[in-house]
Order: C-alpha cells, then sequence, then structure tokens
C-alpha cells in the first residue's frame, strides 16, 4: 500500500491558495498536516471579480451559505456577459448562462430561430434566453426546480471581491486546522537524486519541509517555474492582449446590473463588475496597440461613476504550464497559466485544478499514471477555454482597427476551425471532452458576433415549416418575458436572502 501523504504545503496566498487550502482541510480533515506559506509584502494580484456557475458548487461543496459567502464578499449575482460593439460597431449580445429555451422535438431551439430569422421574424435570439430576460430588466430569483417551467432554464454565477474571498476562506481554512506562515520564500531545496522539491527557505532562514507542495504563488511560479524550470507555452499569437489597468469606480443610478459587461475597444476590451459597494472596471489591451497611458485615459473616460484610486497595471502572458504537475509539485492558479478574463475562466481553473488534484491525490510515493493524467485533462481543458477565447477575436470581423483586423485574419487552431466550420454548414454546435462551455456559449457568440450560418439543420423541413418555427419563437420569448417581469429586482433579492453587506 502507498503511504498516504503526511504533509502538503501550500505557496502563496491569494485566490488560488486559499481556495485550494480550504478544500483540502475539508476533504482531508485528518491524516494530513496542511501549511500555507505567503508574503503580505509581496501581496497578491488583487483582480479577478467574475466567475461561472460552476463556482457555486465549490462553496456548496465546502458547505459555505450562499448568503454568507455574499455578505462576506460583497458580491453580486451574474448571469451572463453582455457583449457590446463585438462583432460591429453599435451592435450588442449577451452571453447567457443557461439554454436558450427548451428543446422543442428532436430540433435544437436555435434552428427554429434561424429558420424564423430567415423569414424575417424581429425576435433577437437574446430573447430566447431567459437568463437575457431577467438581466436586461435587472431582475434576479433563484431558478426553479420544475423542469416545465422556463425559470428552471438558466443558471447564474457571482461577482465579488476577490481580496474578500481569500479572507473568508482564510477563516474557513484556520478553522480546520490550516497552519498559515507569514513569510517570504527565497528558496527550494530539492533532493539530489530525485529531483523532487524537499522544502522552501524563507528570507530569514526557516525552512518549510512537504511530501507534497501546491504552487499557488502566482505570475512568478516559483517552484514549478523557478525551481523546476517546467516550461511555458505561449498563445500570445492568438489572444494578444498582454496588459491590464483595472480601477474600480462608485456605482451610480440603476447600475448594480445581474451581469458583466465587456465593451469593445480600439486594442482591447473594457470589463465592468457591479459588487454590492463598487464597480469593477478594467482594460485588457494589447502593449503593441496602444501605450499604457493612452489605456488608462479610456479607462477613465469610460467609467459609470467617480473612480476609488488610482489606476493599476497588471502584465501578463496568456499561455500555460508545459506540465501542471512535474515531481511532486502541482501549480494551480496563475502560477498554472493565464488566459485574459474575457470569459471569466481564472477562478474556474483553479476549482478544476484542486478537483483533479483530489481526484487523483499524490501518495509520498509519486504515481506516474496520476501524473499523467492530471496533465491531460488539465492541459485538454486550457486548450478547450484558449479556443473559446479565440473565437470572439476571430469573429471580430467588422472592426476596423489594425488590432481586431489583424485578429480576424490570424490563423487559428484546427480544433477550433473544426467547430467554425460545423456551424456555418448548418448552425450545428459540436462539442468535444473538457469543452467547458456548451453549445449555448458558443451560439451566442457565433450569432451575436454576426456568423449566422449557410443553412439550417436538414432535419428541420421535415419537422416544422418557417411558419410553425415563427409561432414557436413568438411564444418563448412572451413566456421569458412574463416570466422576468414577476422577478424582484436584483438588490430586492439579495435583501431577501440576507445577503446584503
Ligand atoms: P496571486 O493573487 O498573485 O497570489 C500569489 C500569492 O503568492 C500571494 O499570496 C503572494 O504573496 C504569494 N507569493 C508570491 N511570491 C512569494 C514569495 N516569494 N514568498 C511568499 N509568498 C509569495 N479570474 C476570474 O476568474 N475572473 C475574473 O474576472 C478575473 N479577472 C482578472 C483580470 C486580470 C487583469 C487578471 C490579471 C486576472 C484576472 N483573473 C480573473 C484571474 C484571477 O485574478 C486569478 O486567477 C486569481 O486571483 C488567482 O491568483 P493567484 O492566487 O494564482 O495569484
Amino acid at each position: 500500500m502507498p503511504e498516504p501523504l503526511r504533509s502538503l504545503l501550500v505557496v502563496g496566498g491569494g485566490t488560488a491558495g486559499w481556495m485550494t487550502a480550504a478544500a483540502l482541510a475539508h476533504a482531508m480533515p485528518r491524516g494530513c498536516t496542511i501549511t500555507l506559506v505567503e508574503s503580505e509584502d509581496i501581496g497578491t494580484v488583487g483582480v479577478g471579480e467574475a466567475t461561472i456557475p460552476p463556482i457555486t458548487l465549490f462553496n456548496e461543496t465546502l458547505g459555505i451559505a450562499e448568503a454568507d459567502f455574499l455578505k462576506a464578499t460583497k458580491g453580486s449575482f451574474k448571469l451572463g456577459i453582455e457583449f457590446v460593439g463585438w462583432g460591429r460597431a453599435g451592435h450588442r449580445y449577451f452571453h447567457p448562462f443557461g439554454t436558450f429555451g427548451k428543446p422543442f422535438d428532436l430540433i435544437a431551439v436555435h434552428q427554429h430561430w434561424l429558420a424564423a430569422h430567415a423569414a424575417g421574424e424581429q425576435t433577437p435570439l437574446d430573447d430566447l434566453s431567459m437568463a437575457w430576460g431577467a438581466a436586461k430588466r435587472g431582475r434576479f430569483a433563484a431558478p426553479m426546480a420544475d423542469p416545465r417551467s422556463v425559470a428552471s432554464t438558466f443558471d447564474y454565477a457571482y461577482h465579488f471581491d476577490a481580496g474578500l474571498y481569500a479572507r473568508f476562506l482564510r477563516r474557513y481554512a484556520e478553522d480546520r486546522g490550516v497552519v498559515r506562515v507569514e513569510g517570504k520564500v527565497a528558496g527550494v531545496d530539492r533532493d539530489g537524486e530525485s529531483g523532487d522539491v524537499t522544502a522552501v527557505r524563507l528570507d530569514d532562514g526557516r525552512q518549510l519541509a512537504a511530501d507534497f507542495f501546491v504552487d499557488c504563488s502566482g505570475f512568478r511560479g516559483l517552484l514549478i517555474e523557478g525551481a523546476l524550470a517546467t516550461g511555458y507555452e505561449d498563445w500570445t499569437h492568438w489572444l494578444p492582449c498582454d496588459r491590464a489597468v483595472a480601477m474600480p469606480c462608485e456605482t451610480g443610478g440603476d447600475g448594480f446590473t445581474p451581469y458583466t459587461r465587456s465593451t469593445v475597444r480600439a486594442a482591447g476590451w473594457q470589463w465592468r463588475i457591479p459588487l454590492q459597494h463598487r464597480t469593477g472596471n478594467g482594460y485588457v489591451y494589447a502593449s503593441s496597440h496602444v501605450s499604457d497611458d493612452q489605456a488608462a485615459a479610456t479607462l477613465v473616460a469610460n467609467l459609470d461613476g467617480p473612480a476609488l484610486g488610482d489606476p493599476r497595471f497588471l502584465r501578463f502572458v496568456t499561455g500555460r504550464r508545459r506540465r501542471f504537475w512535474n515531481h511532486n509539485v502541482v501549480a494551480i492558479g496563475l502560477a498554472g497559466g493565464f488566459m485574459e478574463p474575457l470569459e471569466s475562466t481564472s477562478i474556474h481553473l483553479i476549482q478544476t485544478g484542486i478537483a483533479k488534484l483530489l481526484a487523483y491525490l499524490p501518495t509520498r510515493e509519486p504515481d506516474p499514471i496520476a501524473i499523467e493524467e492530471y496533465n491531460r485533462v488539465g492541459i485538454a481543458e486550457f486548450e478547450r477555454i484558449r479556443d473559446f477565447l479565440i473565437l470572439h477575436y476571430k469573429l471580430n470581423a467588422g472592426r476596423s482597427e489594425p488590432l481586431w483586423r489583424a485578429c480576424s485574419e490570424m490563423d487559428i487552431p484546427d480544433s477550433l476551425a473544426t467547430k467554425i466550420d460545423h456551424f456555418r454548414r448548418a448552425g450545428r454546435l459540436v462539442q468535444r471532452e473538457n469543452d467547458l462551455f456548451g453549445p449555448p456559449s458558443w451560439l451566442a457568440v457565433h450569432v451575436g458576433q454576426g456568423a449566422l450560418p449557410d443553412a439550417v439543420d436538414p432535419l428541420l423541413a421535415h419537422v416544422a415549416d418557417p411558419a410553425a418555427s415563427q409561432a414557436f419563437v413568438g411564444k418563448l420569448a412572451t413566456a421569458i418575458k412574463q416570466m422576468a417581469h414577476s422577478m424582484p429586482s436584483h438588490r430586492a433579492w439579495i435583501e431577501r436572502i440576507g445577503a446584503a453587506a
């Protein structure tokens, strides 16, 4: 029998470090000492406020009540992302959480919409999404369980203050025995024979030894790169943004929206994330197309309310570590790789990194099969998300700025080209193993950015005529509208469930 782990060290106390420590403390209540080392002097990346629906499961698994979490993190609900100016100037669309309506016989709802649209129907695809029905009216309520109700067809995630979330999880982890060490890692010791990491050394001479290490040290990747030189795959040629400038502002008027907004700018795009006490904003941009000063000026000129604080600049290289698990080190969070926050996927990748770590939990002797599978699945998860992000850039073809012209003309990965071809032919939404974003998400971006297919699914002609499709679309849009009107406002719901900060 392989010997179970006796000690594990998490290096770094940002969102990744504390999510990892909290989840491990919950899953491994005995037999293994869990320590986390972090440096207040170095601090955390300090951004990362929007998430996707699986985050609700993370909290639920840890037994964290939704209202407690939202109150502690001054969080809000997120029904999806509104994309403004993507596809062409002056245009907007919504990437909803959930589906577009419910299945209609054998044919996907969007095939009816495509047929109806070709016959002159004016209802936008967005209006067939319950998430958008509620979002555009500033409404929110928990989805209903009854599958016959249109209110069962949406899902949700959160916006929250990531610093407060890390603090909340720190309390959770420390209550369950995680030992926190304040200190700066200055060196890493490795076994002369196996090359495994044996300990990290702090700048005051202290040494922290462990059987296994989780590198959550952020972009630095102190162990995975600094000590083990694992290597990095750079995807900047597909996703050219390499910097961001962030600046929160006051939330004015009815700006407390239950959704994130992404607005195209000349050299990238701007995020808007409403929390209970402020609105988070940032401009993600390609430094080859705009200077830092120009980017900051653009951001400041496009805030909803008075700025809170000075602009904060961040630099990154989009891509992933060649291996996430190397020797007795797993890299989780920014230490493992980073893709820009267009679809709010980084915190989710922390979550899947933790889930895989538990699924392939190391013992004191490394198991090469477990390591191989961890890396194989992790790489596939990164690549599927990468393709979905590139889709947005590739289809942003109606813009005249040099960055966007170059993106619409760039070569794309074959895995993505195949999916685009299938949609173009007959509106088919092909799925692949480890796809995080399902058919409704891909549909939203294809249609939202104006890439309509050449034909509909040939099966439709055997099932319904365009008039029937049009009637179906109209009925669904009406049901969604009525349901949305019956929901409380976003703020009223937060107050009702006791989540107001
Ligand atoms: P960090 O926050 O950088 O934490 C690193 C930790 O390591 C810190 O505690 C630091 O003190 C410690 N450390 C480093 N070096 C040492 C040392 N020598 N000794 C001791 N300790 C050390 N994600 C989303 O899901 N949604 C979003 O909307 C989103 N927006 C983003 C926008 C931008 C511009 C960027 C750059 C990222 C965004 N992210 C987003 C990603 C998200 O911020 C990160 O995934 C998340 O915060 C995890 O960061 P981390 O914990 O890996 O790293």
